[in-house]
């Protein structure tokens, strides 16, 4: 019903959203290696959780693949932003592909400190989702001495072989408040734990979360424009929810149901990590598609991070 969809709205605009450094920098380094080495460039799994990004660079000769026996033996293929196991980087070598590795600075910090923390003994209780490339990637270190938590349910029944040696880490895009209470969980069964010695989760992903919390409460419903396997998008999704207001997540404005709109006022429009600035002004044009809208942005704070290219695809 397009008629109760229709009307004057506010519309929020909570800042930071939209792009971190480590996928600016993962797109730029696939266009890059493009420019340079010329189509068709090889990208292991989606360079970022996006699917308007990814035809964008499909559309420039990047062709996505799921595993590297998918690359023609000598040629060049690009790490995604989420980071690999060392058994992909072994692979890469013995199949004597040109690597260029676009993981996000801030996952490979959580890779090193795998490492360090196993090396030493512990057992690394990893915090993250089953089956995400981050998590896949970061297990991979030290599967041996890493054990997956992925919730509330799985911290309480989690079991380490010396409770003297055990560390915790956790995935990069996870939600601030729930990892908070597992690692209490974690804490009150392991009194020795150790952590990271800064946040596991990025400022991005803290960053984007703590934006809409400024907002939420205040709007009738939260849109979040990102991909379906984003995970700091989803988990903005789950933050509005859990501050009680209605929030769904969409790819770009074909995805809004009208019915959401019905009776709300005030529309809080944020967006994850992987997804272009550009998809949010489409939303903000879709809403005043229907009726004047009075925008509002929400500034918490600026981001200043940049990160260097690897040095394949530094300018000489
Ligand atoms: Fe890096 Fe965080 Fe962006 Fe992931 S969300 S690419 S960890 S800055």
């Amino acid at each position: 019903d397009w008629g109760a969809a229709t009307g004057a709205r506010t519309v929020l605009l909570p800042y930071p959203r939209s792009f971190c450094a480590g996928v600016e920098r993962a797109i730029d380094i696939v266009e890059r290696v493009l420019a340079h080495r010329g189509a068709p460039v090889y990208v292991r799994k989606q360079i970022v959780h996006n699917s308007h990004v990814v035809a964008r660079l499909e559309g420039l000769g990047a062709v996505f693949v799921d595993e590297l026996d998918e690359v023609p033996s000598g040629a060049t293929v690009v790490f995604s932003a989420h980071g690999v196991s060392p058994a992909v980087r072994k692979e890469a070598a013995h199949r004597g592909l040109a690597v260029v590795d676009a993981t996000c600075p801030l996952v490979a910090k959580v890779h090193s400190e795998a490492r360090r923390f196993a090396d030493r003994g512990d057992t690394v209780l990893f915090i993250g989702h089953d089956g995400h490339e981050e998590t896949e990637g970061t297990v991979g270190e030290r599967p041996g001495s890493t054990v997956l938590v992925e919730d509330l349910a799985g911290a309480a029944r989690v079991r380490v072989p010396d409770t003297n040696r055990v560390s915790y880490l956790v995935q990069t895009t996870l939600g601030v408040d729930e990892v908070a209470e597992i690692v209490d969980v974690l804490h009150e069964r392991f009194p020795a734990l150790q952590g990271p010695a800064s946040d596991d989760i990025c400022y991005a992903t803290t960053n984007r979360q703590q934006a809409l919390r400024s907002v939420a409460r205040k709007a009738d419903l939260v849109l979040v424009v990102g991909s379906r396997n984003s995970s700091n998008a989803n988990r903005l999704v789950e933050l509005a929810r859990r501050l009680g207001t209605p929030a769904h997540l969409v790819d770009d404005p074909g995805g809004i149901d009208l019915a959401w709109l019905t009776d709300a006022a005030t529309v809080a429009v944020t967006a994850g990590a992987s997804t272009p600035a550009s998809l949010v002004d489409a939303t903000v044009d879709a809403l005043r598609g229907l009726g004047p809208v009075d925008v509002r942005e929400h500034v918490v704070t600026t981001e200043e991070i940049e990160f260097t290219l690897p040095k394949e695809v530094r300018n000489p």
